[in-house]
């Protein structure tokens, strides 16, 4: 832990950036605790909830609660571009002169925000919230996820453990993120990888409000492979390496068969020449396979698409179209309509 200066109190404004994805359960619930707890803390706010591409009523409700709330912002996305994106288009928008990553299932603690302020007010500039512990999650997750954490602080060369995307930025983070030109972006590596002041706040994880999480574990198996890459280098050393010394043991080999072959001992049999084959061929498609898979990686950031698509509301959208008090009727059409959704 860095010590750091003081910030000026007065009037500063927070941005919170609320990625969602088909999370109509909890819309109201998480909104309500998030403008309750942004309101406790005294400073002006806005709410940018960016609703990725979601299919079901996420969005409707989302334009509903900004349509009363001016302080809360919508941004949607053409479809789902994942939490990432979802996640850097918040950051796009959010002017506040500090800005707060948090989920919409309530799993990073709101009621931890007035901490987080402390923090950033007492001069840090990044707030990283920490899990405690891990929600409940099968024990090969938890296997995997601290695989990944560590290879990962060994090529962003920062502590990944209980890392998470619960996050207060200072503007100056913010804007140096915002600056950079990726488009297969890993928020926590980023915000790592930028320096600044950072310092650890411990977080119990929750269970979810309600709702699924969207993550397959296949996704996530993708997911994480790809930010090692983006982060290091190693495993493309590692194919030089295993060719190097593949090349110094054949040597060796040559030699000593060359020695056997003219002091007249017989060759030894097919076993060894067929388990040679597999090796060498086993390390070489491994070996192409990394570089594809790099290959891959820049072939996508070269195209430089955006890394999301942006749509506005038409106007009918943002009309409310229910009558304030529906009747018993409607309500039973719109719960049907609600299941037969999901
Ligand atoms: N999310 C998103 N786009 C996606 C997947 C998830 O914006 O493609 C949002 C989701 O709505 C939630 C947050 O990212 O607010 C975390 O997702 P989830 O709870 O499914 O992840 P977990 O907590 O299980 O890691
Ligand atoms: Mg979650």
């Amino acid at each position: 832990m860095m010590t750091a200066q003081p910030r000026n109190h007065a009037e500063k404004s927070l941005s919170a950036i609320v990625p969602l994805f088909n999370e109509q359960e909890l819309v109201e619930l998480s909104l309500q605790v998030l403008v309750d707890q942004l309101q406790a803390t005294g400073h002006p706010f806005e709410i940018i909830c960016v609703d990725d591409g979601s299919s079901d009523g996420t969005l409707g409700q989302l334009y509903r609660r900004a349509d009363s709330d001016k302080r809360i912002r919508v941004v949607a996305l053409s479809r789902n571009f994942g939490k990432e994106a979802a996640m850097a288009a918040g950051l796009e928008v959010a002017d506040g002169d500090a800005v707060l990553f948090l989920d919409a299932d309530l799993q990073h603690p709101p009621e931890l925000i007035p901490q987080m302020l402390e923090l950033w007010q007492s001069g840090y500039d990044i707030v990283n919230g920490v899990k405690e512990q891990r929600a409940r999650e099968p024990f090969v997750y938890r296997i995997f996820a601290n695989l990944f954490n560590r290879l990962m602080a060994g090529a962003a060369d920062s502590d990944f453990r209980g890392a998470s995307d619960f996050k207060l930025l200072d503007r100056q983070v913010a804007d140096v993120l915002r600056q950079l030109p990726e488009t297969r972006r890993f928020f926590r590596g980023l915000v790592a990888w930028s320096g600044f002041r950072s310092v650890r706040l411990p977080y119990a994880v929750k269970e979810r409000a309600a709702g699924k999480t969207k993550w397959s574990s296949l996704g996530l198996l993708r997911y994480s492979i790809r930010n090692l890459l983006a982060f290091s280098e190693m495993p493309l050393r590692a194919v030089a390496t295993a060719g190097f010394c593949t090349l110094i043991f054949s040597a060796l080999l040559a030699a000593w068969q060359l020695y056997r072959f003219v002091t007249g001992w017989t060759l030894s049999g097919f076993t060894t020449v067929i388990l040679l084959q597999l090796f060498l061929g086993g390390l070489l498609l491994t070996g192409v396979g990394i570089v594809a898979v790099y290959l891959a990686e820049m072939y996508g950031e070269v195209k430089q698409r955006p890394l999301y698509v942006i749509r506005r509301p038409r106007e009918s959208e943002l009309v409310q179209h229910e009558p304030t008090e529906p009747s018993a009727v409607s309500n039973q059409l719109s719960a049907g309509n609600q299941k037969s959704e999901s």
